[in-house]
This record gives structure tokens, C-alpha cells and sequence, in this order.
């Protein structure tokens, strides 16, 4: 065990709130750390852990303005940032399953140059854009950025490092949960180094909803997309009523905000579960075993994608997962015009042709 800081998730706008943590990890390089569930290094090297302390000041996000060694404390804090977040997801989706899933690969700085990038994307081995300059590992990588911009609008200038952000290592994880659960495109009966890392929407909202059951509030983004107004799509917030009324059909390049009406539908569906007296634990439990069983069944690869798209089959193998909590889950998602027949088209057309889509908060 050792001593690190880190962001707590504390509800607010902010990245949380600054604390010390115990954490369950070994120092194997100058800039790599192994858990038992998952490994974090950062690409562009440097000596950040080195002595007997490993707690460090996330120094305003370092970045290309800061001195050397206030980005040596920066990238030093969003290693440990980053494995604590990035274990805290795994460990809970792993008790939740009662399995542990593949270890996981995290690369902070990948893609650096020459344009920085201030996000995160989740990778497996196969044809990737951009492509990746090394081989990806067969269980999966969460590659985060170097950082691109500061975070508008906060009171003190913070350079938005993607590690230092608990909401961002928490959406990647999500995706690889959903790649050993729910495995969206069918990538367990493609060839291992022929992998697709493209998301569907059901994947991109299964991981923000995963992201605000870990952070404990709606408003996933709030930190770094806080003058991104709250109704508008970009901003991710789950606690809008996006319906399929708001679905983009050929959904390439929507897949993220397509996705808001699932994670957004799910968090409505907790609120009611919670709210008739259940608990959310068995909530949680409920979501990560209908996403098992949708990834459980063996079809032709072309067929078993076209059905894991499906918002009505994911609501389908969640009723499945829990019939206790099925009534509750089937009224809030009705509510979002989910229901547990039809295509998406489908759904989408019946909800249009009964109301005009208004998003209601
Ligand atoms: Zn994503």
C-alpha cells in the first residue's frame, strides 16, 4: 500500500475535492504504477515517482505554461489520479459481476504531438483513427491526452490534463466494461488483432451513466464543459429527459449524444427504483448483469451487432436481469420513449408521432 493524492468525488463542479488515499499499487518505472487490476503509465517519460513520497500537487494542471517542475508534479499527481479512479471503477463494476474483469492498460500522454489532445478513447488491437503507434494490448487501453486548453471559465487558471479529470477515466473505463459485458460489436468472435474500437450509442451511454454513478452526480462534465449550457447535448448532463424523440438516425459522429437518451433514461430508471423504496446497489447489479446478457449470446457477428444497438434489447436484458425491479425500470424508460419492442427507428417514430420533442429538466 502506499500513500497518493487524488481527486475525491465530492458532487460539486470542480474535479473533486483534494485528499490523501491508500492505494493498493506497486511503483515498477520512473512514470509506470501496477495494480491489481490495472496498469497506468505515462508516454512521455520523464522521472516523476521517485522517493518515498508519492504524494503530489496536481499543480493547477501543469501544462505547457508551468514551470518544469510544477508538470513534473502535475503529471506525477495524474498518474496517481488516474489509477485511483481507474481501480475504484474496475474493483466496483468487479464486485458488482462478482468477477474480475481483464486487467486494464492506461497510457497518459498517448498522441501527444504535434497537436495536443485534451481527451480520452478507449482502444483494442485492429484499424484505429487516429492509428496507434505501438500494439494495443488484446484486453484493452484507455489512452488519455496531454491536455489541450485550459478549463473555461474557472475562477483560477487550470490546465485540463485529461488524467486529472475523474469524469474522463471513469467514461473510459465504462468502455471497457462494456467491452467484457455488453461487447457492443461483437469483438469476442472477431479475430484478436482485428478488433472494432468504434462505439455505438448504447456503449458511449452505458459509460456516462457508469460515470455518474461513480461520481455521484448528474452532471458528469460540469468541471470542464461548465460554459456549455446545461440543455444543450454537448454538455452530457443526465438528469435532462433526452427521449428517442432526439435520436439521430445513421447515427456516425452521434453516437455521444445519441447515447445521452440511454444514460440519461437510466439515470430516470435509478431515480424511480430509488424512489419507490429500492436499493441502488441492486440497481447497479441489475445493469451490469443486462449487460452481460446481452453480450451472451453467440449469433452471426453482423446479426448480434445489429441487435446489441438496440435500445429495446437493452432494455429487454435488463427486465430479464431483475423482474422485481422490471415494473419501475419499464415506466421511466416508457417515459423516454424506450420501450422493449422495436428498432430504434421504431421507437423513434412512435415517440415523434405522439408529442413534439421537448426536452423537459
Ligand atoms: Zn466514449
Amino acid at each position: 500500500m502506499m500513500r497518493v493524492a487524488a481527486y475525491l468525488p465530492d458532487g460539486g463542479t470542480g474535479p473533486g475535492r483534494l485528499a490523501e488515499v491508500e492505494l493498493d499499487a506497486t511503483v515498477v518505472g520512473p512514470a509506470e504504477l501496477v495494480l491489481p487490476e490495472v496498469t497506468v503509465c505515462d508516454e512521455r517519460g520523464g522521472e516523476l515517482l521517485h522517493g518515498a513520497d508519492l504524494v503530489y500537487d496536481p499543480a493547477a494542471g501543469g501544462g505547457p505554461l508551468a514551470a518544469a517542475e510544477a508538470e513534473r508534479q502535475a503529471r506525477a499527481f495524474g498518474l496517481t489520479n488516474a489509477a485511483y479512479h481507474a481501480q475504484r471503477a474496475l474493483r466496483s463494476a468487479a464486485a458488482l459481476l462478482e468477477t474480475p474483469l481483464p486487467h486494464l492498460l492506461v497510457r497518459i500522454g498517448a498522441h501527444s504531438s504535434p497537436t495536443r489532445w485534451g481527451g480520452g478513447h478507449y482502444r483494442l488491437p485492429g484499424a484505429a483513427n487516429p492509428p496507434e503507434p505501438h500494439p494495443v494490448a488484446p484486453t484493452g487501453e484507455v489512452h488519455l491526452g496531454s491536455g489541450r486548453a485550459f478549463v473555461l471559465g474557472s475562477a483560477t487558471p487550470y490546465f485540463h490534463a485529461p488524467a486529472h479529470n475523474p469524469a474522463i477515466v471513469y467514461h473510459e473505463v465504462g468502455h471497457h466494461i462494456c467491452r467484457h459485458t455488453a461487447d457492443f460489436r461483437v469483438n469476442r468472435l472477431r479475430p484478436p488483432d482485428a478488433q472494432h474500437s468504434g462505439k455505438v450509442a448504447l456503449d458511449e451511454g452505458t459509460a456516462d451513466f457508469l460515470t455518474a454513478l461513480l461520481l455521484g452526480t448528474p452532471d458528469i462534465y460540469g468541471w470542464h464543459r461548465a460554459h456549455i449550457p446545461e440543455w444543450d447535448p454537448r454538455r452530457r448532463k443526465l438528469d435532462a429527459r433526452w427521449t428517442m424523440a432526439f435520436l439521430r438516425p445513421k447515427s456516425s459522429g452521434h453516437a455521444h449524444a445519441n447515447g445521452t437518451i440511454w444514460a440519461s433514461a437510466l439515470w430516470s430508471a435509478r431515480a424511480r427504483v430509488l424512489a419507490e423504496g429500492g436499493d441502488s446497489e441492486r440497481f447497479n447489479r441489475m445493469l451490469l448483469g443486462g449487460l452481460s446478457g446481452l453480450g451472451g449470446s453467440d449469433g452471426p457477428v453482423r446479426e448480434e451487432q445489429d441487435r446489441r444497438n438496440r435500445f429495446s434489447e437493452s432494455l429487454r436484458e435488463l427486465l430479464t436481469a431483475d423482474p422485481v425491479l422490471a415494473p419501475a425500470v419499464l415506466a421511466a424508460m416508457a417515459d423516454h420513449g424506450i420501450h422493449s419492442q422495436g428498432s430504434n427507428a421504431e421507437l423513434r417514430a412512435r415517440i415523434r408521432s405522439t408529442s413534439t420533442p421537448v426536452v423537459t429538466t
